[in-house]
């Protein structure tokens, strides 16, 4: 692991803050696929194409973008000819809450995931089991609910959304083509304005005027995320009395939502350090104290920890 791993990366002042940086890193599929891998122990450039449908033009640059990022580390193991593995980092460890979240997410609201992604099994109580968001300070379970969130000392929409996708893609690289994988979460996370949109929701925004007022973002692609919401049934559309009364609403599955935007968002303050201070501030109501969350075993309730999950 290269020291610089595991030190916070720095922020530009004024520039895009940790909010804006995680969800950057998350809109990209092969991303979060690749670090699950890595996490599940794949360290080789042939073990990767082995366990993911991913072209050799995608896998080599992603490889090169997530060691650059700091969350794999590539190490020489052989020089003739040149050998390389790749390790997962401290700060790639971090996404595993992620990525349990998601895979969570996927399985139990998205209805043809519960077949295609096998369950996940806690050899610590020897159970099936789904992970659950606890409030590390007073250990109660955490629902979107119970939490207050205000803006930090770096935070604000324009500075939470990431950059628009300009990144140059060398010839030959299908990478925008995405892995499918997630595709539900990829609605989230895959769209520059989406992530943001969703946070908005979450934060009691429901009329389409407050959503444009707050996020600042093209009436175009605003309504374009709200249809791909309200198609997958993340939102849903209730018509209140009077003119222009249409409102965006969370449905269940759309609040279930909540811990992977909190894992995220913790995993990008840690890492992304804004030298203004925190993007984000939430508060678990219940105990008055700044929310840390943690993934618990829903069947015995202790934190859970990446060596005791067993997937399939
Ligand atoms: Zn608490
Ligand atoms: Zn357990």
């Amino acid at each position: 692991m290269t020291s610089d791993a595991a030190e916070p990366t720095a922020l530009t002042p004024g520039g895009i803050n940790a909010v804006g940086r995680i969800l950057g890193l998350l809109g990209d599929e092969w991303t979060l696929l690749i670090i699950q891998q890595a996490l599940l122990g794949a360290t080789r450039y042939g073990e990767f194409m082995e366990r993911l449908p991913i072209s050799n033009s995608v896998l080599t640059n992603r490889l090169r973008a997530l060691t650059e990022n700091g969350l794999l580390d590539r190490t020489v193991y052989r020089s003739r000819p040149v050998r390389a593995e790749y390790l997962i980092t401290e700060r790639g460890r971090a996404l595993w809450p992620v990525l349990l979240s998601i895979w969570e997410w996927e399985r139990r609201w998205v209805p043809e995931q519960a077949d295609r992604l096998p369950g996940m099994r806690h050899t610590a109580c020897d159970s099936d089991f789904a992970p659950t968001l606890s409030c590390q300070s007073c250990g109660e379970v955490v629902t979107e609910k119970e939490v207050t969130a205000q803006w930090g000392p770096s935070g604000s929409w324009p500075r939470s959304v990431p950059e628009a996708v300009t990144r140059r893609r060398s010839t030959g690289d299908t990478s925008r083509g995405q892995a499918g994988l997630f595709p539900e979460t990829m609605s989230v996370f895959g769209n520059r304005w989406a992530a943001a949109l969703l946070v908005c929701a979450f934060l009691g925004t429901s009329r389409f005027t407050d959503f444009q007022a707050q996020l600042g973002a093209p009436p175009s692609l605003l309504a374009s995320r709200l249809q791909t919401f309200c198609a997958n049934g993340v939102l849903c559309v209730s018509r209140q009395t009077g003119p222009a009364r249409t409102c965006y609403q969370l449905t269940e599955k759309g609040r279930a939502f909540f811990p992977v935007i909190v894992t995220a968002l913790q995993c990008g303050q840690r890492w992304f350090h804004a030298p203004e201070g925190p993007a984000v501030l939430i508060t678990h109501i219940c105990c008055g104290k700044p929310l840390l969350g943690l993934l618990t075993c829903d069947q015995c309730a202790l934190p859970l920890t990446g060596d005791q999950v067993s997937v399939g």
